[in-house]
């Protein structure tokens, strides 16, 4: 079952590819694999997935010796600052940068491991109140601000579009996420890349694929719902 969904999901990730003239090798599909046990991590790994995305620390480092080396953990969730030590070198990706303070703090851990950490910075584009990240005009002073730090490579932008029942509704806050990625790449700023855009999750992740997502965050769509009662 598991297995038919990720095929599910990437004949859809294709499908919207496709719809806009993508290349479907052009986007990397995040399996979010919160609160879901290492069973059916091992059973989405043989299904083919190798990224897998996190949102707690704790779970990383429980979940991390189980599943084999070959996976790439991706950190997705609000990173506390005293709990950047236990993660950096186990990352491969930090979707949740939002200050300056936890760049550096990034920087500082990833510097004693001797390790280069590729970050995204998260961008708050609808400005939700609830949630965490950067307002669109706070991106690029933040940028330029840590890409001279030595132990980060800032690779793009991510946002968690706001929760709304017709994904349409989210096009334009896609939109505008891929326009401030442009915008940041057209400046050529040391250590910045911009190719990667991480957006659309499972109610949305096709529309944002058509707005130019690089990387997709599924997990209800792969993993079925969240049972968060079970989580201690
Ligand atoms: C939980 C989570 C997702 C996946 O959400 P689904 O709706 O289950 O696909 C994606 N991104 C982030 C940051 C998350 O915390």
């Amino acid at each position: 079952m598991l297995a038919d969904n990720l095929r599910q999901v990437q004949a859809n990730i294709e499908k919207a590819c496709k719809s806009v003239g993508r290349n479907p090798s052009e986007v990397t599909l995040v399996a979010v694999s919160k609160t879901k046990p290492v069973d059916m991590l091992l059973e989405a790994y043989d299904a083919g997935a190798r990224v897998f995305g996190e949102n707690k620390v704790q779970e990383i480092m429980d979940k991390y010796e189980h599943i084999p080396s070959d996976v790439q953990w991706h950190m997705i969730g609000h990173l506390q600052r005293n709990k950047v030590k236990y993660i950096v070198d186990k990352v491969s990706m930090i979707h949740s940068v939002d200050s300056l303070r936890l760049a550096e703090t990034i920087e500082q851990e990833a510097a004693k491991k001797d390790v280069k950490v590729p970050i995204l910075l998260e961008v708050n584009v609808a400005e939700e109140e609830s949630k965490f990240g950067l307002k669109m005009d706070e991106v690029l002073p933040l940028i330029l601000e840590i890409c001279d730090f030595r132990h980060i490579e800032i690779k793009g932008l991510m946002t968690i579009a706001p929760f709304v029942d017709d994904p349409e509704e989210n096009r334009d806050v896609f939109r505008k996420l891929k326009k401030l990625s442009v915008d940041i790449a057209a400046k050529n700023i040391n250590n910045t890349t911009m190719s990667v855009l991480s957006m659309g999750m499972t109610g949305d992740y096709q529309v944002a694929i058509q707005e130019g997502a690089t990387m997709v965050r599924v997990g209800t769509g792969i993993f079925g719902a969240r049972d968060y009662s079970v989580i201690h």
